[in-house]
């Protein structure tokens, strides 16, 4: 009998807004959030609603972390202080350092249809918060699409994908933390077996149908947010049908003080944050 990880807690997304009104599920984020290191936040937006999006996020700053956009479906420009202008598209990826600082917007090119995607925020070592921002647009055609031998497609779009059978390099590598970050569209009556690395924080988000966890008596619904336990194996299998994402990371056990979009490891280091900020010396 393998090893399963346990599930440590389950938690449902509450409805938010941000930005300048646009609604979304904040899936975790807040206080407590060492339990989840290296990661401090995903949102989920969708909507069909231009009501609900079009108003975007204006220009606005971050310090200390890594922002990860992933689009299902609409279309949203980033522009940022770098000069950076990039139109982000379904299946697409935007992988933002802010590091020791970003001043960008990010609004919807679109004034009806679908916008749906996640923001994941992951943190950054101490030893690089202060670091150069840096920006990638990964366009659609560079995010690697498996089948696996059960019919699953993934979406690898950080890390190593490895279930013992295949293996594939995500878009996106990225060290200290070691990010994974796959979306998994299950058919009916499938299963896969993710490996992670012991150690390292295991996030799964259902976001369409309902999935089993092995060794976990409750099946994971919709909207719902699981958190793994350090060691052991993982296997997930649907008679519904499911898309998962699966998130991953090696935590980095240091302290963490956020403030709104700043996000440090000192209140001292906060407060330079906000100082900075207001002097126009953010990005300097
Ligand atoms: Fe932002």
């Amino acid at each position: 009998m393998p090893q399963f990880r346990k599930v440590l807690s389950i938690q449902a997304g509450q409805p938010t807004s941000d930005g300048a009104g646009v609604k979304l599920t904040r899936v975790f984020g807040g206080p407590g959030i060492e339990a989840f290191d290296p990661f401090l936040m995903l949102d989920e937006f969708g909507s069909e609603n231009p009501d609900e999006y079009i108003a975007g996020f204006p220009p606005h700053p971050h310090r200390g972390f890594e922002t990860v956009t992933y689009m299902l479906e609409g279309r949203m420009r980033h522009e940022d202080h770098m000069g950076n202008v990039g139109l982000l598209q379904g299946g697409g990826v935007q992988w933002m350092t802010a590091a020791r600082g970003v001043i960008h917007s990010e609004m919807p090119e679109q004034e009806e249809g679908a916008m749906r995607g996640f923001q994941l925020w992951l943190n950054l070592p101490a030893k690089s918060k202060m670091g150069d921002a840096g920006y990638d647009d990964i366009q659609p055609e560079r995010i690697p699409r498996i089948t696996t031998q059960n019919g699953v497609d993934v979406v690898v779009i950080a890390g190593q994908f490895d279930d013992g059978q295949t293996s594939q390099p995500g878009a996106v590598q990225r060290p200290d933390t070691e990010p994974q970050y796959f979306d998994f569209h299950m058919p009916a009556g499938s299963h896969i077996s993710p490996r992670v690395a012991d150690g390292h924080r295991v996030l799964l988000y259902v976001y369409e149908g309902e999935v089993e966890i092995a060794g976990q008596p409750q099946k994971l619904g919709t909207s719902r947010l699981a958190r793994l336990s350090e060691s052991g194996e993982i296997q997930l299998s649907t008679q519904t049908g499911a898309r998962v994402l699966l998130i991953a990371g090696k935590p980095l056990g240091e302290p963490i003080v956020q403030y709104g979009p700043f996000v440090m490891n000192s209140r001292e280091e906060i407060e330079q944050a906000l100082r900075d900020f207001r002097d126009d010396k953010l990005t300097a």
